[in-house]
């Protein structure tokens, strides 16, 4: 009763915005009506391993092209949106833009997409940034995403498990191969965490999948440190034919 006065008094002097075209919505964190519309919500039939949408309907485990091709050392993979129009412009936004304001959707978004693949005995570790670049952006959105979702689901989460081994340079514009013989031992269990790690299944969580380099790679890591099975959650994944 209190915190609904409280939220109606907040919302008298910052009424909730759209988080894509800033017009007035009704409720905290939403999209007006069109953004909705042109948001590419992943549902239906999906890759069990990077959460791509498939076309049709199946009573079975289905798996895209690209992950028949590539094998995943992860167990089941979601993803909230397709890494499209308002899905891109979400992810940049919160990279880019600092606007933190999207996280706690974004967050609820992606608990929902991963439900079948929450358990208790989980552990959420985001994808680590350079600390390079992470003294360029100020801050990792993985890790505020990861903490937000743990808020969402209960989940512990281990913000500082995983740590970059070694600097590795910008992926925007390599190849698939070349993404992953950079990303090859760039990332390590951060040694005072292994612990957090051993007898613990790992849910991973990063803002995009693209070639899956980065999350196969942390996956390894993980195994290596004894985590009996990794899963991934992002909030938007890159579908080749979109
Ligand atoms: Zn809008
Ligand atoms: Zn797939």
């Amino acid at each position: 009763m209190l915190r609904q006065r409280l939220q109606m008094a907040v919302h008298m002097v910052y009424p909730p915005r759209c988080l894509i075209c800033g017009g007035l919505v009704e409720s905290d964190f939403g999209l007006c009506g069109s953004c909705w519309r042109d948001t590419p919500f992943i549902t239906g039939l999906v890759c069990d391993l990077c959460g791509v949408p498939l076309p049709g309907s199946s009573d079975t485990i289905e798996h895209c092209d690209d992950c028949l091709a590539t094998p995943r050392p992860w167990t089941h993979g979601r993803a909230a949106l397709t890494y499209r129009d308002n899905g891109r412009k979400l992810v940049l936004a919160l990279k880019h833009g600092d606007r933190h304001d999207i996280v706690p959707t974004a967050a609820r978004w992606m608990a929902q997409a991963s439900r079948p693949l929450l358990g208790a005995d989980m552990t959420i570790v985001p994808i680590p940034l350079h600390f390079y670049r992470l003294l360029q952006r100020r801050f990792n959105q993985s890790v505020l995403l990861a903490q937000a979702m743990a808020r969402q689901t209960g989940l512990p989460c281990c913000p500082d498990a995983l740590v970059r081994s070694t600097y590795t340079p910008s992926l925007d514009g390599k190849s698939r191969d070349e993404r992953f013989a950079t990303l090859s031992g760039a990332l390590a269990v951060h040694p005072k965490r292994t612990g957090h790690l051993a007898g613990r299944r790992v849910l991973l969580v990063d803002d995009v999948m693209t070639s899956g380099a980065t999350l196969a790679a942390a996956t390894e890591v993980c195994l290596a440190a004894d985590a009996t099975e990794v899963f991934v959650t992002v909030l938007a994944r890159v579908a080749k034919d979109t």
